[in-house]
């Protein structure tokens, strides 16, 4: 479909991009990547007035190691954070994520600005920034993560407020993302993060409800030296998942505490050194036929 009518201008800096939200009004959207906002105008579920371009806002377009935090740029595209250096010596989780997000187009064209200010559900750097009390840095103020992620689509930001970027700790020991999902480049039907920061580890659920979730019940249980195998039962505690095309709520639930079930046979097949200390997580995840995902168990997957 064709969308709807609307006024076109294109910023050449954050000030000017600003200005130009406030001069088109409430109605009015930043563009940046294109690939979450056009395909909702396209459907006509969007219908801004305006587009406001911040693609040709150079500042905007960096990776910068800032002593023991990591600073993104929010119009750093998916497959520069894949393939950075800095990202995959300092946060190798967010790489990985990087690596994980749709297909190759969307990869080259998404920003991170424009996943976190989208804030999708089952959008995946959501929660990482989240787990690891990341902060959204906006032409106005610093949020942290927590506060930022408010409902389904919905987050802190007002009418003319603009991520410039997000702001995560260093953190490069271990780690894993895993996401389930039915194809290969399919959006997470669930996604599990973990990685281990100052000692502890931090747990991070996509799409098992309208903001990302952090599995604290699961991180207190490891911290107490609970068995992962045993702590991952915690997984779901709390959780109220919505259903929705690619899921039932039971089956997300299910498969939150997949990780550690597959974690489980990963160290019955490889000896008691796999320990959570060193995840290493079989990466089959993707559910390419729906009944088989649904009748086989994970760790039977895995095996
Ligand atoms: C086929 C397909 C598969 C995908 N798979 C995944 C996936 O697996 N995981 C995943 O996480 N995402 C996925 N995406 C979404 C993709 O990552 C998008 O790029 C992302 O959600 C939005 O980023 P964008 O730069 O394209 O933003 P846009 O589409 O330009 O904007 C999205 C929204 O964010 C706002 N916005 C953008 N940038 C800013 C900013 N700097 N400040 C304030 N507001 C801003 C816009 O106004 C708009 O409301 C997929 C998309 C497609 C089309």
């Amino acid at each position: 479909m064709i969308p709807a009518a609307f006024e076109y201008a294109r910023a050449s800096s954050v000030d000017e991009a600003a200005k130009l939200l406030n001069k088109f009004g409430e109605d009015a959207k930043v563009l940046a990547g294109g690939h979450s906002l056009i395909p909702l105008m396209r459907l006509r579920l969007a219908q801004p007035t305006a587009l406001v371009d911040i693609n040709n806002i150079k500042d905007l377009d960096h990776i910068k190691e800032d002593g023991h935090k990591l600073r993104i740029g929010a119009l750093v595209r998916h497959v520069t954070i894949q393939n950075s250096a800095v990202v995959k010596d300092k946060l190798p989780l967010l790489a990985e994520v990087a690596g994980e997000v749709g297909d190759n187009q969307v990869r080259n064209m998404g920003t991170m600005g424009g996943v976190i200010a989208h804030a999708d559900a089952a959008g995946d750097y959501p929660t990482l920034a989240l787990m690891l009390d990341a902060e959204i840095v906006t032409n106005q103020r610093t949020i942290p993560a927590r506060q930022f992620f408010k409902d389904l689509f919905t987050t802190a930001l007002g009418p003319e407020e603009i991520v410039t970027e997000v702001v995560f700790p260093v953190a490069n020991g271990p780690h894993k993302y895993i996401k389930f999902r039915r194809r290969l480049f399919d959006w997470a039907i669930v996604g599990v993060a973990a990685q281990k920061i100052n000692g502890d580890w931090r747990i991070g659920l996509t799409n098992v409800g309208p903001t990302p979730v952090r599995a604290t019940a699961v991180e207190d249980a490891l911290k107490k030296g609970v068995k992962p195998e045993e702590a991952a039962q915690h997984a779901s505690d709390g959780l109220d998942p919505a259903g929705d095309l690619r899921a039932s709520p039971e089956y997300k639930k299910h498969l939150a505490s997949g990780p550690s079930s597959r974690q489980k046979a990963s160290r019955q097949r490889r000896g008691p050194a796999a320990q959570p200390g060193h995840v290493s997580l079989s990466s089959n995840r993707d559910c390419r036929h729906s009944h088989g995902c649904m009748a086989s168990p994970v760790v039977g997957r895995t095996l």
